[in-house]
Formats: C-alpha cells, structure tokens, sequence
C-alpha cells in the first residue's frame, strides 16, 4: 500500500510541488514559484508553488465547508480515522524520513527520529474521547446542574518552519483535527514535499476530504490566512521576529494565537557533573541537525572548574564529527539548509572573533567535498566552537541557528541562574550535576519552559505539552498535550432545569445556589 507520489513532473530533473485543497493535489495557479534544493549537492529538485489570496482563500473554503460535518463526527470516528494514520504513518516512516533528508539535508537516522516523535502526538490524538470528556455538576443549585464541555473552533491554521518538516506540523494538525476541527497547514517552502505526503496519508486513512488542506507559500500565503474571517485559530512555530508578528496580526483579527519563536538554549555543567556525559551531551546537541533545533544547545555555561575538563574534550570532538552527506547512514551531521543560511552562519563567526571570543575550532574551512561524493556544491560547514563568549556579545545574544556552540564561564550555580534568566530567550535548558539538591533549586528557579536535569534536548513527550517562556512562546498554550486540546477547543458551560424544578414568578436578584 503505498502512498501517491504527489509531486509532478517538471523538468526531467525537478518536480512541482503543489497545493493540497479540498482532498487532492491543487496546482498553483498564483505564477509565483521558489526552488526546492537538496542542501547536500546545492541542486535545485523540485519548484514549490506559492499561493496567492485566491488560493488561501479556496483552501479555507474548502476546510470550511468540511467543518460541520467533521465536527458532528463522534470523537471515537475521529479518532478511528488518527488510528488508521497511525498505520500508514508507521508503514511509510521512512518515505517521510528520506523526504526530509532530501530537502533538509538533516541525516536519516535524525530524520527518523523526527517523523517518530510526529508519530507520537499522533498516539497522544488517538485519545481524544478521553481528552474531551467534560465536566459534571450534579445539583448546582436544588433541581439544576451544570455541566462543561469542548467545541471545536472551525478552520485552524498552522504556520511551521523548515527545521522539522514533519513534526512540527504534527505538534498541530493531529490535535486540531481529533478535536474535530478543519485545518489548513502552510509550510515552510525551503522543504515542502513532506506535508503533500502526509495529505495523501490522512486521505488514505478515510480523512473527509478539505478536513486537511495544504497551502504551500511565503509571505502572502500567511499573511492572507491572518486576514481570513474564517480561520479561527493560528498555530505558528518559526522565528522570533515572525512569531511576533504573526500573535499580534492575528489577534488584531480575532484569532486564538499560539506563536513559538527562537532560542538560545543553555546547558549548566556543574563540577561534579559526569565529564564524559556531558561532552557527549554537549556534542549531540549542539551539532545534531547541523543546530538547527529550537531545542539545539549553543551556550555551555562552565561553572567552576568543569572548563578544564570539558574544553579539550569539546575541541576533540567538535574536530572529529562525521559531517557527511545525510543519506549515508555513518553520518552525524549533515549540511547547512540554505545558501543564505550558510552565509547568515558564517558571518557569525567572524562577527564573534571581532567580538573577542575566542574561536577553538572552526567549522568554515569545512569543504563540501570531504561530506561525499556529488557534495562539493552543497551548503556545508563543520562544527564551529568559541570559548571565552561574554553577555554583551552578539553571538551570546542571538539566535546563530547552526553548527556553532559557544563556552560562556560562570563561578557558581547563582550566576549561571543569574546569567540564563537575563536572556530574552527562555525555550529550553539544562543542567548537568550529581546533586538532586542543585537539580531541584535550578529547576525551580530558572526562567524557561523546558527544563533538562541531565537530559541535554528535554522536548516534553505528546501528552505534556511543548513551549518555551519569553520570547520564545507568544500566547498563552502550549503545542500538544492537554494545552493543545484546550487551544483548539472552546469550552461551553449549560445550566440545565426541568420545569418540574422552577418555581413561580420573575426574579429580580443575581440568581444564587439555593
Ligand atoms: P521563519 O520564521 O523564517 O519561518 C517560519 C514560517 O513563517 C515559515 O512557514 C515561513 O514561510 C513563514 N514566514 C517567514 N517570513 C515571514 C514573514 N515575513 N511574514 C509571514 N510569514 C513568514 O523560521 P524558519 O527559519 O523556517 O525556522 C527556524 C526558526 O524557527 C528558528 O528561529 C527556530 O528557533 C524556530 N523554531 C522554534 C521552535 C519552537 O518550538 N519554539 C521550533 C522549531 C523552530
């Protein structure tokens, strides 16, 4: 049973990406195309549509005429349909994975990882009865009760970055619609196949059809969302700057936003912290995904004489990564996703030697063809590590979103506190220690929405909840787990009596529990 290859033919050596509208593949119509690279080879593979008004516009009609009957659907038909997806997603990971290694450039086996813990919400969705059932109160006042339930919202929108094709889309749409809501995904056009795959999944899984719409695009695609009367909801995940933009937009058109923006994750290695661990730790999660993870570490904040014993261990390793062509299976770090991205990068790197940072190893003289064969073109780098990194840097500040991870010194665990919560980002953290009594007062006191106690990338599993504090999340609820449920829901409050129970005449006062 496999899944149509939904993207046409172009070129002899690129594909068309299209639209998703109404339950098939809608080509674009707006004349406005960008090319789709493979960031490993540089090649252009395919060229995304990208929709005007019109077909923003076509997009939400088509959800929101599939809306009321999706909504009339009892929670368990809905949830049959998630369970049948579940299925197929199962069978066709690793179609989705080499999708995203093909146009992410991230490596397969991170890939998998990705469509696994998309796969997890998707669990989590399965359970929407449950995470619908209501609130009962019986006798409220003598011969009434009051109850609460959760309605879906109508057409939803969902916004997502290019850093995780596929779950990120997943943070959202299979909550939204268990729900019983219509959703329109719009994402990232830097790697856009993977959301037409999923489409043609749910469809498959016996998804009404405009229930899932796809619109792929850039800037008027979303802006044309944001203004639409009918989207009710908007789910965004991308950069800082956009996700402000994006809450404040929305708002001033009436939607429920939820916004996530971009990080500057730390991780706190403490003296007593396992030195071999942590450098692993540090390692995996600076680099994987070429650091380009909301949830990436780019600060290692040394308390106390851990640098001595980190730092050469750190050069070592950040020397010895397997950077290589993400299809290959040794791989640990692929490409950089763009072109632009490369350059953003690599100006960083200048700009935190100008700074004063000291720059241990650098990833610049990395060159595409030492990744593999058919690679000298691609956008490639190695990884990059500064010591010495200040507050009042740059490269401390923003967000570099690569390969790049910074050593930031502190004497004690007060001024490590002192110096995360200082930082206008607040996505995720972590600390490496032995002491419970340290773990315990750094996870109360630090200023960020996920915390990691030796765990170096603590992304809260589907029924928790995912977000980060500051200027990482815009709104108030988390993606997924019950705060998830609770944003694509409203809740409806019904007073019931019989007549048997009224008694006679008007009343005049604020009614009370009698
Ligand atoms: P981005 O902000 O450039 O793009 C995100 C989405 O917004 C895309 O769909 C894009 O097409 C759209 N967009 C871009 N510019 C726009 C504009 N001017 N107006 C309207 N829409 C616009 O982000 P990206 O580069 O794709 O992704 C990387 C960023 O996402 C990083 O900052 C990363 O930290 C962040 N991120 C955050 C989380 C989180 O959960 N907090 C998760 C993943 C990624």
């Amino acid at each position: 049973m496999n899944a149509p290859d939904l993207r046409q033919p172009s070129t002899p050596a690129t594909t068309a990406i299209e639209h998703w509208i109404g339950g098939r593949a809608t080509p674009g119509q707006s004349g406005r195309r960008a090319d789709v690279f493979n960031p490993a080879t540089g090649a252009v593979t395919g060229q995304v549509a990208l929709a005007n008004t019109a077909e923003v516009a076509a997009a939400v009609a088509a959800a929101q005429a599939a809306f009321p009957a999706w909504a009339d659907t009892p929670p368990i038909r809905r949830a049959r349909v998630m369970f049948k997806f579940l299925e197929l997603l199962n069978q066709h990971r690793d179609e989705l994975a080499h999708a995203i290694t093909a146009e992410h450039g991230k490596v397969f086996t991170d890939a998998q990882g990705e469509v696994t813990r998309g796969i997890d919400i998707v669990e989590f969705a399965c359970g929407i009865p449950q995470l619908l059932k209501g609130d009962f109160t019986d006798q409220v006042s003598t011969g009434i009760d009051n109850w609460t339930l959760r309605q879906p919202l109508g057409v939803v929108a969902g916004i997502t970055p290019f850093n995780f094709p596929v779950m990120v889309p997943m943070w959202m749409f299979p909550v939204a619609i268990a729900a019983g809501n219509t959703f329109v995904l719009k994402p990232s056009p830097i790697d856009p196949s993977a959301s037409l795959l999923m489409a043609a999944l749910l469809k498959q899984a016996g998804l009404p059809d405009g229930v899932f719409n796809v619109v792929q695009g850039d800037k008027a695609a979303v802006d044309a969302l944001l203004e639409h009367p009918d989207v009710k909801a908007v789910s965004f995940v991308g950069s800082t700057p956009i996700a402000n933009y994006i809450y404040e937009t929305g708002a001033r058109h009436g939607k429920r936003v939820q916004a996530l923006g971009g990080a500057k994750n730390h991780m706190v290695v403490m003296p007593d912290a396992d030195i071999d661990q942590t450098v692993d730790a540090l390692i995996g999660s600076a680099y994987g995904s070429a650091g380009e993870r909301c949830m990436a570490i780019s600060v290692a904040v040394l308390v106390g004489d851990a640098a001595d014993k980190v730092i050469p261990k750190l050069i070592e390793r950040t020397k010895a990564l397997k950077v290589l062509n993400g299809a290959n299976l040794d791989a640990e770090m692929g490409p950089i996703v763009t072109r632009a991205a490369h350059d953003r990068i690599t100006g960083y790197i200048a700009l935190g030697q100008q700074e004063g940072a000291k720059l241990l190893v650098d990833g610049r003289g990395f060159q595409g063809a030492q990744a593999g064969e058919g690679c000298d073109q691609g956008f490639w780098m190695g990884g990059t590590l500064f010591d010495g990194v200040t507050p009042e840097m740059r490269i401390y500040k923003e967000e570099i979103f690569g390969p790049v991870l910074g050593c930031v010194r502190a004497h004690d665990l007060k001024q490590a506190v002192d110096l995360i919560n200082a930082h206008e980002f607040g996505n995720g953290v972590s600390c490496f220690t032995r002491d419970g009594n340290v773990a315990r007062e750094f996870s109360r006191r630090i200023q960020v929405g996920m915390v990691g106690i030796n765990v170096p990338i603590p992304v809260p599993m589907a029924w928790h909840g995912f977000g980060g504090w500051k200027k990482s999340l815009f709104g108030d609820m988390h993606a997924y787990g019950e705060e998830g449920v609770r944003f694509y829901t409203k809740q409806k409050s019904i007073m019931q009596r019989w007549p048997e129970s009224i008694g006679k005449g008007a009343e005049f006062v604020m009614p009370t529990a009698k």
